[in-house]
């Protein structure tokens, strides 16, 4: 098994445990980029958010986020970013999604104003 967030899943690589049901498991990022920057992802290995086509799967992610926000008493906000393939950078290629807080984290998109 070649993928680093599969042998993650497997438990043959450490992590730090956040949440985990049957279908996702939520970790925390080896270089967190915020106070609190957890990652998750599907236990079935899926490349990219592009590759995703099953809503129940779909509503499992985002639950967890969620669920994960609230376990780290993110009451002021916090942001969740699915980088998905070459042009948005993506590095590790399992789907996972960035859940970030515990910090002001700034507009990433221009206002509308
Ligand atoms: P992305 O650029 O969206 O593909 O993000 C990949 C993320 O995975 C980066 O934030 C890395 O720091 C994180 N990462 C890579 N390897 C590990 C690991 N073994 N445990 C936790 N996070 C990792």
């Amino acid at each position: 098994m070649s993928c680093v967030f599969c042998r993650l899943v497997a438990g043959e690589i450490p992590t730090t445990r956040v949440y985990e049901d049957a279908e996702v498991l939520a970790f925390r990022d080896i270089s967190p980029q915020a106070p609190t920057h957890v990652l998750i992802v599907p236990k079935r290995h899926l490349d990219s958010l592009h590759e995703l086509d099953d809503p129940a799967l779909a509503g499992a992610l985002l639950s967890a986020a969620a669920h994960v926000a609230r376990l780290e008493k993110l009451e002021q906000g916090w942001r969740l970013i699915a980088n998905s393939r070459a042009h948005a950078g993506q590095e590790v290629p399992h789907l996972h999604l960035h859940v970030l807080g515990g910090r002001p984290l700034g507009r990433m998109l221009p206002s509308a104003k």
